[in-house]
This record gives C-alpha cells, structure tokens and sequence, in this order.
C-alpha cells in the first residue's frame, strides 16, 4: 500500500493555523490510506507575483519572496517524508529577449539552488533536488528548456551531487525531441531522480494526456528502458483528464495510466523473451572480436593499426540491417498479434 503517492497544498494566503490545519489534515489522510508522499514541490509560477518568474524575475524582492516560499515548502516536504524535491520553474522565461538577459537568468537560477542545497544541507535534510525542463508555455521562451540543459546546468552549481532532473514527455514532446533518450542521457549521468509521465502530440499546447494516449510505440520503448535498467524511482503520472469528464471519467483516467504502464511493462518482458525479435538483434550486433585490438582505450599502437587497415566500404555499405522487420515485429508485439 505503502508504493502510491500523494500530494497536498495549502492557499497562498492561507493564516499559520489555517495551513497547519490542512497540513494535520493532510497527515491524518496518510495515516488512514497508508499513501506516502515521495516528493514535494513549490507552486512558483500561478501567482501573479511571478508573472515575470521566481528565481530569474528582474525584481529582487520577487526573488527574495520565492526564495521564502521555497524554503518554507522544503520544511514541510522533509517534515512529509518527501525525498525528492522537483523544481518546475514554469514563469523563469521572457516574451521579450529586452526583458531579460538569459546569462544573467542563468547566474540567478543557480544562485537560487546554491542557497536552497545548502539550506538542505544546514537543515541535514534527506533531499535532493530534480529539476523539470520546458520549452515554452506560460511564457514564450524558459531558460534550460530541456532536460539536456539542464543536465548541463547542473554540473555548474555548487553541490552538483545534490541535484538531478524530472523529465516530462509532454515536455521534451513539444520541443519536437525523443523523450526516450532524454531520459537514458539522464539516467547515464546518474541523474533520473523523478520522472512526469504522460503524453502529448507535438505542435499542440500542454496536453498532459493519459500515459500512452498519443505516442504509443514510444512509450513502450520508455517503459522498456524503465524497466530493463531497473529505474526505482516513482512511476509519477503528471497528467489530466480529458475536461469532458465527470468523477467517474477522471477514474477511468487515472486507472487507464497505471493500466498502460503495466501493460506496456508485460509487452517489454515479452519482447525480451522474444526469439525471433533477440535473433535478430544478435545478427544486427554480431561482433567477432577481430577489431577489438584496435578499439576501445586509445593506445598509440591501435591509431596507427587503424590507419593502416583496409576497410571493404562498398560492402558496409550494402549490408542491409533488417530494421524494418524489426520494427514490425515490435508492432505487431504491441497489436497483441504475437
Ligand atoms: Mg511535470
């Protein structure tokens, strides 16, 4: 029981007694259902005081504010039992490259995470931090709008260790990228802390559909490597209902997510035991050992062996690789005809 998530929120206006009220709320709810809570965020971007961002708006006091809001939201994430601590920055862009200066966006973005580890590490808090990318919406252009800059990002801050990312499909969707291997560079680096999953056809606004309603093929390639690298993190679906739907309609929802998922999950167990798909993924990688003298480490001796090598290039050329069939052995595994 103790595997599913939730989350909670209090006003923006809310009085110390009324958010205590809803955080001992909130905590009674957990104790009944036996739900735990495995991240926390900070809502930086609804309030119009972060119309121009948190981290990276012009005016210092908004900055200072969002600093306040965050560190006020990490005590009560710690205090909740949170471990991952996700950071959407959904306002830190421009309409206008006059409004802002992105190098100086970029020193105050890291200024602000700097001050929050090490408010975690003062506080000795069990946290890390997973930062979310998005291209655009709400604002016409966000700063480190994929996971790729942020992954860059972070190796400039101060406790790098500390820090690692959330990515979204809808996200790396909408900026026309493979979501897959955005999250296999994340998980290379060590850094695939959270992952949002949901769906999203590209050129539209922010759908945030059911996991696996648009792209499925692609998500059965996400699931796959989830489950093929043994990925411990929460499944967390970051979606919503189509808004035609009543209660029941939002059930179908959530429950259609966790289904595909597992579903898409038994279909990658079956495309690993599958011989004629792993046959042909052995003669796709053969590799006979005979160039593995002159590979690998650079060595001296294997730079000039190389350049004396005499490569057939017509015939690596002409060699057909059966893709095409492996790809429809993949379609038809997922049309449940094998
Ligand atoms: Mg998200």
């Amino acid at each position: 029981m103790a595997s599913t998530s939730t989350t909670t929120t209090w006003p923006i206006d809310a009085t110390p007694a009324e958010r205590d009220r809803i955080v001992a709320d909130f905590k009674a709810a957990l104790r009944e259902t036996g739900l735990v809570v495995p991240m926390a965020t900070t809502n930086l971007f609804t309030d119009p005081a972060f119309k121009d961002g948190a981290f990276t708006a012009n005016d210092p006091r908004v900055r200072a504010y969002a600093l306040q809001k965050t560190l006020r939201s990490i005590d009560l994430g710690a205090e909740l039992g949170a471990k991952v601590y996700v950071f959407w920055g959904g306002r830190e862009g421009v309409e206008t490259d006059a409004a802002k200066d992105p190098v100086t966006a970029i020193k105050r973005n890291r200024e602000a995470l700097d001050f929050l580890c090490n408010y975690v590490i003062d506080q000795g808090y069990d946290l890390r931090f997973a930062l979310e990318a998005k291209p655009n919406e709400p604002r016409g252009d966000m700063y480190n709008a994929t996971t790729g800059h942020m992954l860059a990002f972070i190796t400039t801050l101060e406790h790098p260790d500390m820090v690692g990312v959330n990515p979204e499909v809808a996200h790396e969707q909408m900026a026309g990228l493979n979501f897959f291997h955005n999250v296999a560079q994340a998980w290379e680096a060590g850094k695939l802390w959270h992952i949002d999953l949901n769906d999203q056809a590209f050129g539209r606004y922010d759908q945030d559909f059911r996991f696996g309603a648009v792209n499925l093929k692609s998500a059965f390639f996400l699931v796959k490597f989830l489950e093929d690298v043994g990925y411990a993190g929460s499944r967390h679906f970051d979606a919503h209902a189509y808004r035609t739907e009543d209660t029941e309609g939002v059930k179908e929802f959530a429950r259609g997510c966790m289904r595909t998922y597992l579903i898409l999950k038994d279909k990658s167990a079956r495309w690993n035991a599958d011989a004629e798909i792993q046959a042909l993924l052995a003669e796709i990688n053969a590799d006979n050992g005979f160039l593995t003298p002159l590979t690998g480490p650079y060595a001296p001796d294997k730079a000039r062996g190389l350049k004396e090598m005499t490569f057939d290039r017509i015939a690596l050329g002409a060699r057909g690789l059966g893709y095409e069939r492996l790809d429809q052995l993949t379609n038809e595994l997922l049309l449940g005809v094998r």
